[in-house]
């Protein structure tokens, strides 16, 4: 709390006054939401898993997501889509948004957001492959520094035979791009 006053002093308002009497314990209440993901290990969510014969893509994307950039504690968000090509064990469709959810509410940088969800599915799921494609606008590039509003950051990673195998990527990215009909 004397932190987040003395904060508010440096940027030249006074911490005392009516409107920022609260603000300390609400901008605390914030943190802890953005961070609820230190509360979980992420990966316990791929191990509810099924015997399903697929062996072919199993893509979720436009999964919504929040963070906090661990640089300047500024939101990023956007979407991550996510898909892998099964090995023996399928997990919930659900399980995934959960998965990047887990991550997200943490202090991150998109790369190792990206990263840590494709490691996940590959250590837990033990998948023939997996591909996590995200598309995010960071605040601390909308607001400050360099004030690019209109910049989007992707980032991919790739695992198993998506490291090697440039169609299965085109199929990826088939998708992502098209329109639903519904
Ligand atoms: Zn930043």
């Amino acid at each position: 709390m004397k932190a987040l006053k003395d904060l508010m002093a440096l940027c030249g308002d006074d911490p005392n006054r009516d409107g920022l009497q609260e603000t300390p314990l609400r901008v605390l209440k914030a943190f802890l939401e953005y961070t609820e993901g230190y509360k979980e290990d992420p990966k316990e969510h791929l191990k509810k898993t099924f015997d399903v014969n697929h062996q072919e893509i199993v893509m979720v994307k436009d999964i919504e997501f929040y963070s906090m950039c661990e640089h300047h504690f500024a939101p990023f968000f956007g979407v991550a889509h996510v898909g892998y090509i099964p090995g023996s064990k399928i997990t919930g469709l659900s399980k995934l948004g959960r998965l990047v959810e887990g991550y997200a509410k943490r202090f991150q940088v998109q790369e190792r957001l990206t990263n840590q969800i494709a490691d996940a599915i590959e250590e837990i799921l033990e998948p023939q492959g997996v591909m996590v494609v995200i598309e995010a606008k960071h605040m601390c590039m909308c607001g400050r520094g360099i004030k690019k509003t209109t910049a989007q950051t992707s980032t991919t990673a790739v695992r198993g035979l998506y490291a090697n195998d440039a169609s299965a990527r085109l199929e990826f990215l088939t998708l992502l791009e098209r329109q639903s009909r519904y």
